[in-house]
C-alpha cells in the first residue's frame, strides 16, 4: 500500500472506495488482512487529517451511494473523530498534560531494553514485531491492530501508554493528537476509566485471518488508574465577521481552500504555514514530514492554478508578522500549541462550520454524542 500525495488521487481514492467496498465495510471492517489487502476499510485517514478530503464531503459521497441505514457504522466512524477532536477542545489540558508527562518519562526510558526491543520490534511476540515493522514502513495500521498493539504495548510489555503514543504520532501518516491520544487513554483504561482494552490471542487470530501463529500476551490485566480529571472549559467557536484584504493562515490540517467555509472570500494573501521537528514537540520520522511537505505543496499548486496569492513560510516565520490575521483553527495540537506558546495575538480563529456544529455534543461520552449524528448529517447533507 502507499498513500497519494495530491487531493485529486484522495479523491479518486474516496470515489473508488464508495464506488466498490463501502456496501462490505460493517462486515468486514475488523479484519487487517495485512498491507497488501487493505479494501475492506476506507484508508482515507492520512487525508482526512489534513484536510485533503473532509468529513462532510466523505458523508456526502457515500449518502449518494447507499441510504443512511446501510452506511450508518461507516458515518458513525468518520463522525468519531469530529467526536475525540471536539472532546480534546473542550479538555485541552489532556493533551498538555500528555506532553508533560511524555518529557518525564523520556528520559527514564531512554537506555531501557523493553523500550528498545519494542520500537525496534524485536520483541517475543511475532506479530506485534511485524506490526512495528509495517508501521515504519506503511506509516498506517489498521484500527483493530492499533488496538492490539496499544494493549500489547501497555499489558504485556509493560510499557508507559506516553511512548506508544508518541511512536506511533512519529510515525502514523495520520497522526492526529485528538484521536491518537484518546485512543491510546482509551485502550488504558484512562478515558473510560476502568474499562481497559485488553488484546487476546483468539481476536487476534481470528480477525488476522489466522496469519499469526503463537500469540503469547497478557490478557488479564487491571486497568491504569490516574486521580486527574478534566472538567470540560468554557470556549466558544464564534467566527468573525470577515473583513477584507487581510492574510489567512493555513495549517497541516486544512489543506484544501476548495473546501472551507470562508474559500469565497477574499484574502490579501494565503500563507501555507509547515511546521518542522525544530518547532515541534514530538520529532516526526522522515517519511511523515516528507509526506507533509508533499501535501503542502500540493495546495500551494491547486491555490496558484487559481490564482491566487499564496506562499508556503515556517511556522517560526509567524512571529515576524505584526498585522492582524486570520488562520483556520489548527485544532489542539502542535501547531495551535506554538501559537499560544509565543503568545501570537494577532492571530483571529476560523473555526469550520460541522466543527461548531459538532463540538457542542461533546460535553459527554461518545453514546451521548451518537444520538446526535442524524441531525448532524441532515444539517450538512
Ligand atoms: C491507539 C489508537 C491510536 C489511533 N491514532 C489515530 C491517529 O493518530 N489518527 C487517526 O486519524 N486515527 C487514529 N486512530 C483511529 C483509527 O484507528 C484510524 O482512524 C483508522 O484506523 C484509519 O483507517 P481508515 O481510514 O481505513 O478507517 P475507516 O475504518 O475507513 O474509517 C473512516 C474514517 O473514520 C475515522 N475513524 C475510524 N475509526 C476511528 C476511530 N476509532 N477513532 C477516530 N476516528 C476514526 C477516520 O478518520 C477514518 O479515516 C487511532 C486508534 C487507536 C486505537
Amino acid at each position: 500500500m502507499s498513500f497519494k500525495v495530491s487531493r485529486g488521487e484522495a479523491v479518486d481514492e474516496l470515489n473508488y472506495f464508495i464506488e466498490n467496498n463501502l456496501l462490505d465495510y460493517s462486515k468486514l471492517r475488523n479484519f487487517d488482512f495485512g498491507p497488501q489487502k487493505r479494501d475492506n476499510t476506507s484508508c482515507l485517514s492520512p487525508y482526512i487529517t489534513h484536510g485533503l478530503v473532509s468529513e462532510i464531503e466523505i458523508i456526502n459521497k457515500s449518502l449518494k451511494k447507499n441510504s443512511f441505514a446501510k452506511n450508518e457504522k461507516f458515518i458513525q466512524e468518520v463522525l468519531w473523530r469530529v467526536y475525540w477532536k471536539g472532546w480534546l477542545e473542550l479538555r485541552p489540558n489532556v493533551w498538555t498534560d500528555y506532553l508533560q508527562e511524555l518529557r518525564n518519562i523520556k528520559k527514564n526510558y531512554e537506555d531501557n531494553k523493553n523500550y528498545l526491543d519494542a520500537v525496534e520490534g524485536k520483541t517475543n511476540i511475532e506479530c506485534f514485531n511485524e506490526w512495528v515493522n509495517e508501521l515504519k514502513e506503511f506509516n498506517y495500521l489498521h484500527n483493530h491492530t492499533r488496538m492490539w498493539f496499544a494493549s500489547i504495548w501497555i499489558f504485556t510489555l509493560n510499557l508507559p501508554w506516553q511512548l506508544g503514543a508518541e511512536f506511533f504520532m512519529k510515525h502514523l501518516f495520520d497522526g492526529d493528537a485528538a484521536s491518537n491520544t484518546l485512543g491510546w487513554k482509551w485502550v488504558a483504561g484512562i478515558q473510560t476509566q476502568g474499562k481497559n482494552y485488553l488484546a487476546t490471542e483468539w481476536n487476534i487470530k481470528k480477525f488476522t485471518n489466522n496469519r499469526f501463529q503463537n500469540v503469547k500476551i497478557n490478557e488479564e490485566a487491571p486497568s491504569k488508574i490516574t486521580e486527574k480529571s478534566y472538567p470540560v472549559i468554557e470556549k466558544s467557536f464564534t467566527n468573525p465577521n470577515l473583513l477584507e484584504d487581510k492574510i489567512l493562515l493555513v495549517f497541516d490540517n486544512n489543506l484544501s481552500m476548495e473546501l472551507a467555509d470562508f474559500k469565497n472570500h477574499n484574502f490579501k494573501k494565503i500563507l501555507i504555514i509547515s511546521n518542522t521537528n525544530e518547532t515541534r514537540q514530538i520529532q516526526l520520522s522522515k517519511n511523515t514530514l516528507n509526506f507533509k511537505t508533499h501535501l503542502i505543496d500540493d495546495q500551494l499548486n491547486r491555490l496558484k492554478t487559481k490564482s491566487i496569492t499564496a506562499e508556503i513560510i515556517k511556522i517560526d516565520e509567524l512571529k515576524s508578522i505584526k498585522e492582524p490575521v486570520y488562520a483556520l483553527y489548527p485544532t489542539v495540537g502542535e501547531n495551535f500549541d506554538y501559537i499560544r506558546f509565543n503568545q501570537l495575538k494577532n492571530i483571529q480563529f476560523l473555526y469550520r462550520e460541522i466543527d461548531r456544529f459538532s463540538w457542542q455534543f461533546c460535553n459527554k461520552g461518545f453514546f451521548n454524542f451518537k444520538n446526535h449524528i442524524p441531525k448532524i448529517v441532515t444539517k450538512f447533507n
